[in-house]
């Protein structure tokens, strides 16, 4: 399996190539050149396997250049239960006949990004030995909050590799900072940065296109790489959780293989919807794929008018992980609704940078409309979400969930459809804790309470335990110190890094 730009300006590439660039050289994306299909009896013979071994059934046809034991071995290291406390990792919660919760934050930080940055530092060390890469891989990462934690934990200690996260000093939760001040590991580094998350992010850019500070980290024997959501690494790995929702679903019974179902997916930079359009694409048998957004409702916007105008005022949210006006992993799901035809996806990528928005032609539309229903749920609608689940169901989700759960309502009720639907739960709801005990037990209950508090307050309502990776945060050491101004981030990386 070879991996072509969207852009359509750079050669094919093997996928170790792929996941070890990130991004296409032409500033595409890596998308597989050919389709990968699992008809029928793949599916029932999948039914009885375990989440590990339908991984690496999924990710072997995708990463043809690893070897089989390099899939087994990367699948056992990424998915196991000292990292997730779940042994089903993505185990899927009834609500209703009708409505099941696909649980994909069981991992150590507490949300959906662990189920690909767990594996990810993986396929990368091991795509890097594949390519003939001497260097240590150096990755860096500008952070808004989850990512940043994610990618530390996936990969602390991982041989080969050093991860240095920038944060915004004001721009983060005081727990999301605490996750990432005290965390161990003799590889990693963070530093907050003097600036908010587009200072963070651009500081973060200009590192990787400086050509010389490349070269001479190269002659110390570092390469930078990237981990955020555009690599293929991350990507893969999110199809394997929407084909054992479908078969966990078949293996109860609940449908026989071959029965439709929907999708609805909390969505902010397009990255795990994405993968659920792979998952369709391959065969598994999907009728609709609901994208929900917050007030930042670009998405719905482009899927309902084929217009994408990134103009207009962001919104900070209670699900702030979708508070994204740019989705980047957008470009994938064009590229193939056009046929393959990297001239219009860069003209229409002209179009967004140069006047910040396009607009793609009907047929390419009209797809866009047959596969995907998008709505959005504002702050005041994800409350009383969260609120009635918990009083109708006694289930309680975190706000991104909600986002989900309010649009699959709007979704059934503006067409009727009664199919069996999954909604992807992104979130624990312990991480977004306060927006949560306020629905469940009114706002005086969150009243001059900090965030460990209030754990407490949701560990007692919901009868379950604080998650380990949440749990003594305000105690532990703290072991990174570093700020910076954000002028001065290439410095840094290079201090860390030569040890100065
Ligand atoms: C990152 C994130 C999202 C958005 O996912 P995308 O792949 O960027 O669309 C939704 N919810 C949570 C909790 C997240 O961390």
């Amino acid at each position: 399996m070879l991996y072509e730009s969207t852009r359509g300006n750079y050669r094919r590439v093997s996928a170790a190539e792929a996941v070890k660039l990130g991004i296409s050289p032409d500033g595409g994306l890596f998308v597989p050149s050919e389709n990968v299909v699992f008809d029928r009896k793949m599916l029932l013979d999948m039914v009885n396997l375990d989440y590990r071994e339908r991984a690496y059934l999924i990710l072997k046809e995708y990463l043809d250049d690893y070897s089989e034991e390099e899939i087994r071995e990367c699948v056992k290291l990424a998915y196991n239960t000292e990292s997730f406390d779940s042994p089903y990792f993505a185990p899927v919660h009834r609500l209703n006949d009708s409505l099941y919760i696909l649980e994909l934050w069981h991992g150590p930080t507490c949300a959906f990004k662990d189920m690909a940055l767990q594996i990810l530092p993986h396929l990368l060390t091991k795509a890097a030995v594949k390519t003939g890469e001497k260097s240590t891989i150096v990755i860096l990462v500008a952070t808004s909050g989850d990512t940043g934690k994610a990618a530390l934990e996936g990969f602390k200690d991982v041989p080969g590799t050093r991860i240095i996260v920038f944060y915004p000093e004001q721009g983060v939760s005081e727990v999301q900072k605490l996750q990432m001040i005290t965390q161990e590991g003799g590889n990693v580094a963070v530093v907050a940065v003097r600036g908010n998350f587009d200072d963070a992010q651009s500081g973060v850019k200009k590192i990787f296109a400086d050509e010389g500070y490349n070269l001479d980290l190269q002659k110390s024997n570092y390469r930078l790489s990237s981990a955020n959501s555009i690599n293929w690494g991350r990507l893969a790995p999110q199809i394997v959780y929407y084909f054992s929702a479908y078969l966990d679903l078949a293996a109860k019974n609940v449908i026989s293989i071959g029965d439709k179902i929907n999708f609805v997916v909390p969505t902010g930079n397009f990255g795990n919807i994405l993968a659920a359009y792979y998952a369709k694409e391959m065969g598994l048998p999907v009728n609709r794929l609901i994208c929900a957004a917050n007030s930042n409702n670009v998405l719905t916007d482009f899927i309902r008018t084929g217009i994408y105008n990134r103009s207009r005022n962001f919104v900070k949210t209670i699900s702030p992980s979708m508070d994204i006006l740019i989705s980047s992993n957008l470009e994938r799901l064009l590229y193939h609704l056009a046929g393959r035809d990297p001239a219009r996806v860069r003209q229409w990528m002209a179009d967004l940078n140069g006047t910040g928005s396009y607009q793609v032609d009907a047929p390419t539309r009209d797809k866009l409309q047959e596969i995907l229903w998008s709505d959005y749920a504002d702050d005041r609608e994800t409350i009383e979400t969260i609120r009635s689940v918990y009083q109708i169901n006694g289930y309680i989700m975190d706000t991104h969930t909600a986002v989900g759960m309010k649009v699959y309502e709007k979704y059934t009720g503006a067409t009727g459809d009664t199919a069996k639907t999954v909604v992807a739960s992104t979130a624990s709801p312990f991480k977004f804790n306060e927006s949560v005990v306020k629905a469940i037990l009114g706002d005086e209950a969150t009243r001059g309470k900090d965030e460990f508090e209030l754990l407490q307050v949701l560990s007692k309502a919901s009868g379950s335990d604080i998650p380990p990776g949440l749990k003594d945060l305000d105690r532990k050491p703290v072991l990174h110190k570093t700020s910076t101004a954000r002028d001065n981030m290439a410095e840094v990386v290079k201090n860390i890094l030569l040890d100065i």
